[in-house]
């Protein structure tokens, strides 16, 4: 029977493979999704995951539970050799193993797009991950826990800093602020005036998906609520939380969130496929791989023409992705039945971006919206996206419970450290008893 393998369990992944286990007749094909992660993340509710609108659990859709008629490998494939059709699984614990396949999806999306700046990788935290959205969340209540109680401290816990001005960039900006000025409220001796917010942005504007006239809006806004925004402006260095930026000013701060772009994800370079100058997998728009039988791709880590006019490739985003795998999923049955295969054209439609509770910006089908209808459009655009029902229903359930209740402020900084109190108790424990083992 034929195998299908699908690498990465993200928006194209799990997609077609919802797809494919539903039209696929029995005998057909199997099929197996290979992903680090058991689940999949809609990313674009990470923001108001970590602002607490959205219990991060409520953002992924675990894969095993979704493709009941799959099988899920919960590993990564770090090399594909498609001479011999073989890929190389590493699962999360254990020995590599060797999975062979007759037709390959390419669906691992992308990566940080990151710079050698001294301290970024020790000091600083990307965001792509419900586990990332998590440690923010507690990490920013746990930097107001810090400043009212080590007033030395203030400054440099108040100081958040996020580079990189695009939707996630500017969505985790607005909406941990927001959070952060509810919570500050109840901390005696601090004022929202305390906190420093920065977004760092290299380009001369911010969210480049919307027009110049609403990302300005969406900078005054911002400005508005003592937010700084610094345009033409990179991060240099940030050894030991002291940020230097381009522009000459330096500060210390305990908070630097790198959302300053993405890129393929290096597989399709590492098994010498096809790629672009951006190391995406070169795809026909029926997302096939250019000169390679058998292998798929779309989403964050294909370079998929853009059939539109609107740009020479599809733009990496949730939008196209969802599509693509609805029409990968079509064109693999229809491959396997000797069909016609679809070329894949959608118009991007727009963007919605939150900025807080009640705040955001929109722009769709070339309607602008600010203000709260953007925010509401955003939510129900994203409501109306997340998978399953059951997703859904939850998130429904948060967004009310946080309407009627209020926010929950409470700072689990713990779970950061789970060990460390353990630790420490067994090992003063260690240490007595041989204190006492020593006097007697
Ligand atoms: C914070 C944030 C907000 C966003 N908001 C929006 C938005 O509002 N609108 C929008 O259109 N887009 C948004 N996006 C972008 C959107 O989420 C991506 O474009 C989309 O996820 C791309 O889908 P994909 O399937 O290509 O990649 P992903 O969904 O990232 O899936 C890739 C999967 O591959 C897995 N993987 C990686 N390496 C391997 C490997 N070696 N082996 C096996 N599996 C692997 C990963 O674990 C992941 O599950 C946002 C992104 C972020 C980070």
């Amino acid at each position: 029977m034929t195998h299908i393998l699908i690498v990465g369990g993200g928006y194209v992944g799990m997609y077609t493979a919802i797809r494919l286990q539903k039209k696929l007749r029995q005998g057909e094909a199997t099929v197996t999704v290979v992903d680090p992660q058991p689940n999949m993340t809609y990313q674009p509710f990470l923001p108001e995951a970590a602002a607490g609108s959205i219990e991060p659990r409520h953002v992924v859709v675990p894969l095993r539970r979704a493709l009941p008629k799959c099988t899920v490998v919960t590993g990564k494939v770090t090399n594909v050799d498609h001479e011999h059709k073989v890929a190389t699984v590493v699962p999360a614990e254990g020995l590599p193993t060797s999975m062979p396949y007759d037709i390959l999806v390419m669906a691992a999306g992308s990566v940080a797009r990151t710079l050698p700046i001294p301290g970024l990788a020790e000091s600083g935290i990307g965001f792509a991950t419900v586990g990332e959205a998590i440690y923010l969340r507690n990490h920013v209540l746990s930097r107001l826990d810090v400043a009212s109680s080590t007033p030395e401290r203030m400054r440099r816990a108040l100081t958040f800093v996020v580079v990189g001005g695009g939707y996630a960039g500017v969505e985790v900006f607005g909406e941990l602020e927001d959070m952060a000025r509810y919570a500050v409220r109840v901390h005696k001796g601090l004022s929202p005036s305390d906190m420093r917010w920065v977004l760092v942005e290299a380009s001369d504007r911010i969210l480049p998906e919307i027009s110049p006239a609403m990302s300005d809006y969406t900078i005054r806004r911002l400005t508005e609520r003592g937010m700084r925004v610094r345009l033409n402006t990179k991060l240099v260095s940030m050894v030991d939380g002291h940020v230097e930026l381009s522009d000459g000013t330096s500060f210390e701060a305990d908070t630097v969130v790198w959302t300053a772009g993405v890129k393929a994800n290096p597989l399709a370079m590492k098994s010498g496929m096809p790629i672009d100058y951006r190391g995406r997998l070169i795809c026909t728009e029926t997302l096939q791989a250019r000169g390679l039988r058998g292998v798929w791709g779309a989403g964050d880590s294909a370079a998929v023409p853009d059939l539109t006019g609107l740009g020479a490739l599809c733009t990496p985003s949730a939008q196209h992705a969802v599509r693509q795998a609805k029409v990968l999923a079509d064109n693999i049955i229809a491959s396997l039945r000797n069909g016609n295969l679809k070329p894949y054209k959608h118009k991007h439609a727009g963007s919605v971006a939150s900025l807080g509770l009640h705040k955001g910006v929109a722009q769709v089908y070339g309607i602008r919206l600010r203000g709260w209808p953007a925010w509401l459009m955003h939510r129900a655009y994203h409501w109306s996206r997340v998978p399953t029902a059951g997703r859904k229903l939850r998130v429904l359930l948060d967004w009310m419970t946080v309407f009627f209740s209020r926010r929950e402020i409470v700072s689990l900084g713990q779970i950061q450290n789970p060990r460390r109190d353990w630790e420490l108790v067994v090992r003063e424990t260690t240490h007595s008893m041989k204190g006492n083992t020593r006097t007697q």
